[in-house]
């Protein structure tokens, strides 16, 4: 028997009124913040997620799904979002438009990881960036609209962790005192953390064995470190979430695991000891990235969210979704005459908009309602040789069992 690819998972129809909220509060928020959706590929170059995401980042180093293509092309199934709608927004010439250009997106993401709870190897992401604009009132925005999206489940307990990590320029100082505070304690760091001292600084703040935690809470902070500008953007930004009463948690060690960011990153979690490890979504500004990617200087902010985390914590916090599709009718037909009616009423009701399921296979009625009771029908419209003989049907109220003769005339103004 096959089985679903270890890291991946179905989406069964009772699950899915989950994904459909979270599908529908994400296009609403973003219609409340005016983001229009993009749709990229599933798989890009290669190239376009090696340079953009950073050749020494987890992402790009173990965990892409990267194949040959048979035409000899190598291609990559998206790990990420950002990068292909920086791709898409200078293909398409949409600097062009009125900045901040804003997008959204809501597509699946591939990541070769050790799979565990809330860590899938196929998970989805709603993202949106806002590309065009430097000013840190914008970061507010992207930093507001995530937390309003999540408000709108209802999900409580959430933190706002935020950081700045300074601009290029400010970079070669910070990590010359990162590497000079770390080379004292190089031999109680973790093998990972000895590798990424040497290729990648930034990332042994957010290592989550205990004892680099317990190393990292010391070590200098960037926000010490930023040039007047960068200095400038983090306190407007501090003063605007203030403003919109977002209480944020300023977090040293929030780094981010992609090269692209600059100034502000964040990351919304959930509450618990777990939490860092269960972020539901991140996000930051990334004011080099179009440049990298060939484009004019473009300064931008995004963020995104994995839908497997949101379902989890909807799911952990016993929040009430919708409940799933039922059908508003199921046609029970007994005899033959009567399930050619069927059939054609099925066709009728249908075309009025009604949702209709007829029962079939010259099963007995009984059958045929406990079907329909299954299905969670909220009417039985039972025809047999006498309804047909006499143009009328039996409505059967699935929920009170009631019953009652109606002519077939009047059936779909009935059920409206
Ligand atoms: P990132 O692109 O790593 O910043 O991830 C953004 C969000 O996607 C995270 O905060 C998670 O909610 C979600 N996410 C990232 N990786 C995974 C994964 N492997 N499985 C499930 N969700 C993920």
């Amino acid at each position: 028997m096959y089985k679903a690819p270890r890291g991946t998972a179905d989406i069964l129809p009772e699950e899915q009124p989950h994904w459909r909220l979270i599908e529908q509060k994400a296009a609403e928020t973003c219609q409340l913040y005016g983001y229009e959706r993009i749709d990229t590929p599933v798989f890009e170059d290669t190239g376009l997620f090696a340079r953009s995401i950073g050749e020494e980042t987890d992402i790009v180093a173990k965990e892409m799904y990267t194949f040959e293509d048979r035409g000899g092309n190598q291609v990559t199934l998206r790990p990420e979002g950002t990068a292909p709608v920086c791709r898409a927004y200078l293909e398409h010439g949409l600097a062009s438009r009125t900045k901040p250009v804003k997008l959204y997106y809501l597509s699946p993401i591939f990541r070769y990881e050790r799979p565990q709870s809330g860590r899938y190897r196929q998970h989805h992401q709603f993202g949106y960036e806002a590309i065009g604009d430097g000013d840190a009132a914008l970061d507010a925005e992207v930093i507001d609209m995530a937390w309003r999206f999540f408000a709108s489940f209802k999900l409580t307990g959430l933190s706002l962790q935020l950081n700045s990590i300074g601009c290029r320029q400010d970079r070669p100082g910070y990590i010359k005192a990162l590497k000079a505070y770390y080379a004292d304690h190089l031999a109680r760091l973790c093998p990972d953390c000895n590798k990424r001292y040497q290729r990648n600084p930034l990332r042994l703040l957010d290592c989550k064995k205990p004892i680099c935690t317990r190393i990292a809470a010391a070590a200098p902070q960037n926000t010490d470190y930023l040039c007047p500008e960068c200095g400038e953007h983090f306190s407007r930004l501090t003063g605007y979430l203030t403003q919109l009463k977002l209480p944020f948690v300023l977090n040293h060690r929030l780094v981010r695991g992609l090269d692209y960011y600059t100034r502000t990153v964040f990351e919304i979690q959930p509450e618990g000891e777990e939490a860092a490890q269960s972020t539901l979504g991140g996000g930051g500004r990334y004011d080099h990235l179009i440049e990298q990617l060939g484009g004019q200087p473009t300064p931008a902010v995004g963020f995104a969210t994995g839908l497997e985390r949101i379902v989890l914590n909807i799911n952990k916090q016993g929040i009430a979704v919708p409940p799933p599709f039922r059908p508003a009718v199921f046609i029970a037909g007994v005899g033959g005459e009567a399930v050619a009616e069927a059939i054609k009423l099925a066709a009728n009701l249908r075309g009025n908009g009604t949702g209709v399921i007829h029962g079939s296979g010259g099963r007995s009625l009984k059958a045929q309602l406990r079907q329909a009771n299954s299905l969670g029908a909220r009417h039985a419209v039972i025809i047999g040789e006498h309804e047909v003989a006499s143009g009328t049907v039996i409505l059967r109220n699935m929920a009170t069992s009631e019953q009652e003769t109606v002519a077939l005339k009047d059936l779909a103004a009935r059920l409206g």
